[in-house]
């Protein structure tokens, strides 16, 4: 029996022990975790062991002492099966079983023993020290596998309970003088300790738990800034073969600008002439202003369309027609299929074809597949490019196909992967950048030979839901 001045701090730091688990499952609740949870239920029966013992004096004999070491056996055993878990080796609930009952019918056993007081004494504290030291050896396996200062101080705790467990049994089993007795002075050291060692070791925990929690936030940032990292460094190179892309179209559009500019130069110059004449009336006035205006207006869609396109930019997610921007890109290679006599073939869908995704880059994509198709023909007398956009199945398919040589069959394969190129001044970039756009896209593209001849490049992506249509 523990005394009255015993039982009231016992009672007291049982209290607060009680309020450590609640407080540590309170902070730690948003983890959801078994492992929080079985080592929450470890600390509080433990505090109720101590709680009952503080109570003693009120219940009888026999349930004070089966209730008091029961519960701090399974206390001690949840606390090492959440250790366990932790590290993903749990004991089967079976043996946890078996454990508990053998536990009980070896305690009952002892006390049965009357005439061997030493072994029936020593029997809890010898089943406590093993325990303790399956504790400190699991929690010093997380602290070194994960170098947690939180896990340390647990094995620490628990190592100064175990330090004075051994002082319990030593006390007992080699009394100092002569025969075995309740060694009451140091047993409630024990109890002290164990109430301390409690307290430290649920605040061991908590750390524990928050030093994983900022690792993972730290992993998951850095993560995040290496995808950043990526993402921007994808859009760069979007970028510069969207610019090297138009490089290619330029001398083209350059002969494309300069027929409006022609124009209105031709009506400014008719204009002033006919002023400095005196022979223009108003009608003729206003028929050269309207040339102006038309061929103005010509000229600034058409370096609209190149200020959009190659625009460096981030991505503006939003419903894509594809039917226009394909249209648009033909507009912008529109001198080079008539310089190389290239036939386009493009029917006009019955309804619109839309994805969700960013205009500028899906309309790299189609650029690039259009280059290649412009530059397979040219090496043909017979120039096709037939394209066709269709809608089945929540999937989009835009195919272009050309009526140029087709994939060297050897080749056709690596067709695609970067820095593979069959042409002089090619860079091998174009179709992995497509391919990787239409992958941000959740898309896809393929590059095959056509039955018939030449090569038809298969495009698609998820059709954006009805509702959601502009
Ligand atoms: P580049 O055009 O700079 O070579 P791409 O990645 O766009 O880079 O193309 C890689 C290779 O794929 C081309 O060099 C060519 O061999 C092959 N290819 C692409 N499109 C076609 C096509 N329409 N017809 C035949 N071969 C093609």
């Amino acid at each position: 029996m523990i005394g009255p001045q015993l039982s009231t701090s016992f009672l007291l730091l049982g209290l607060i022990d009680l309020l450590l688990p609640l407080l540590t499952w309170v902070v730690l609740v948003r983890l959801r975790s078994p492992v929080v949870a079985l080592w929450c239920l470890g600390s509080l029966l433990g505090a109720g062991s101590l709680l009952l013992a503080a109570l003693g004096g009120v219940l009888p004999g026999w349930i004070l002492s089966y209730g008091v070491n029961l519960l701090d056996f399974a206390g001690t055993l949840c606390v090492i099966q959440a250790l366990r878990l932790d590290q993903m080796v749990p004991w089967r609930l079976r043996w946890l079983a078996v454990a508990t009952l053998g536990y009980l019918l070896v305690y009952e056993l002892t006390r049965q023993l009357q005439g061997h007081l030493s072994l029936r004494l020593a029997f809890v504290p010898l089943v406590s020290l093993v325990l303790l030291l399956q504790v400190v050896g699991w929690a010093w396996r997380i602290a070194r596998q994960q170098q947690s200062k939180g896990a340390m101080a647990i094995a620490g705790t628990h190592l100064l309970l175990a330090a004075s467990m051994l002082y319990v049994l030593v006390e007992l089993l080699l009394p100092r003088g002569g025969a075995a007795t309740c060694p009451r002075d140091s047993s409630a050291l024990a109890d002290v300790m164990g109430l301390l060692a409690e307290l430290a070791s649920d605040v061991g925990f908590i750390g524990l738990a928050l030093e994983r929690s900022i690792r993972k936030w730290q992993e998951a940032a850095a993560s995040q800034a290496r995808l950043e990292e990526r993402q921007s460094l994808g859009n760069q190179l979007a970028h510069l073969d969207r610019q090297r892309g138009f490089g290619l179209v330029a001398a083209s559009l350059a002969h494309e600008l300069n027929q409006p500019l022609t124009a209105i130069l031709a009506s400014a110059q008719t204009a002033r002439r006919g002023a400095v004449a005196g022979r223009l009336d108003s009608a003729q006035s206003l028929e050269l202003l309207e040339k102006i205006i038309v061929n103005t207006r010509r000229l600034s869609g058409i370096t609209g369309r190149i200020r959009s396109f190659i625009r460096p930019g981030h991505l503006e997610p939003g419903p894509v027609d594809l039917e226009k921007i394909t249209r648009e890109m033909l507009e912008l290679v529109e001198p080079d299929l008539r310089r190389h006599g290239i036939q386009v073939a493009f029917p006009a869908g019955a309804e619109p074809v839309v994805v969700q995704g960013d205009a500028i880059q899906l309309s790299q994509v189609v650029l690039n597949v259009l280059r290649n198709a412009i530059e397979a023909v040219q090496l043909v007398p017979d120039r096709v490019i037939q394209i066709q956009l269709t809608r089945s199945a929540g999937v989009a398919a835009l195919k272009i196909r050309d009526s140029g040589r087709g994939l060297d069959p050897g080749l056709a394969d690596r067709a695609g992967t970067p820095y593979f190129t069959t042409k002089p001044d090619g860079l091998g970039l174009g179709l992995s950048i497509a391919t990787a756009i239409l992958h941000q896209h959740q898309g896809s593209l393929v590059l095959r030979n056509a039955v018939g001849g030449g090569a038809c490049v298969d495009i698609r992506l998820p059709l954006l839901a009805e509702g959601a249509m502009p």
